[in-house]
């Protein structure tokens, strides 16, 4: 694969850009790419990046973070327990939130270092059973035991959902499944369940392949990976 130069992730990151809609942001998903790449995007203008593996994303924090503070790292992928301790200290947000007993971890470990630790709650709407998140029904008992319980939970804010919709060709049932995410999210903010309804504004879905349908469905972050990067080796 032939190394991509600055000009073309400036490119494809002003295309993409350009089809953020409504104030959506964009996630650039940097994760098995170099951090030159990085430094790249942030040449273009981007600050906001997403990794999903906890130790790459420790190594190019600490190796960015001098000569680039303004670097904002969303954590995007499946996360284990034991390692919550490891991006505590710094992540912006755990936008994969898929289980109560991390949600309980990110806080342990968020008053450990002293902070409030942004996540969004990963729900689970696609065909595949391999994807992880709560079901919509889940979801809507985990929330009723924050709101009854506020103090087992202190140490996160909850910033919205975030979703993947099914790896199929069929743009019907891609949009069906987004559409099922806004849903839910409408249902939950108007739901008088949350502890901040007013920081209960974000709704992560789209990648490479489906971000102009999510866009449409009302996606306020959009996780874009390999149409900025290239292919993952
Ligand atoms: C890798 C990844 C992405 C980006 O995927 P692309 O298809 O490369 O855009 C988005 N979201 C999650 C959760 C990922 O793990």
């Amino acid at each position: 694969m032939k190394p991509l130069r600055s000009e073309d992730i400036a490119e494809r990151l002003d295309k993409i850009r350009s089809t953020l809609t409504g104030g959506a942001r964009l996630v650039a998903v940097s994760k098995f790419h170099p951090a030159e790449y990085i430094e790249m995007a942030h040449a273009a203008g981007q600050r906001l990046f997403g990794e999903s593996r906890v130790q790459e994303l420790v190594e190019k924090w600490e190796g960015l973070r001098e000569r680039y503070p303004d670097l904002v790292w969303h954590f995007i992928g499946p996360l284990q327990t034991n390692k919550v301790k490891y991006i505590a200290p710094f992540i912006h947000m755990i936008e994969s939130v898929t289980s109560e007993r991390l949600l309980l971890e990110i806080c342990r470990q968020a008053q450990r270092v002293g902070r409030t630790i942004p996540i969004l709650l990963e729900v689970h709407v696609a065909r595949e059973e391999t994807k992880s998140g709560f079901s919509p029904d889940e979801l809507r008992e985990l929330l009723g035991r924050i709101a009854s319980s506020p103090e087992t939970y202190r140490g996160i804010a909850l910033h919205g959902l975030m979703a993947m919709a099914s790896n199929v060709d069929d743009e019907a049932v891609i949009r069906g499944e987004f559409a099922t995410v806004h849903r839910l999210f409408d249902e939950i903010r108007s739901s008088g369940l949350l502890l901040q309804p007013d920081l209960f504004t974000e709704l992560s879905m789209g990648m490479s392949g489906d971000y102009p349908l999510a866009l449409r469905e009302g996606a306020t972050l959009v996780r874009v990976g390999s149409a900025i990067f290239g292919d993952r080796a």
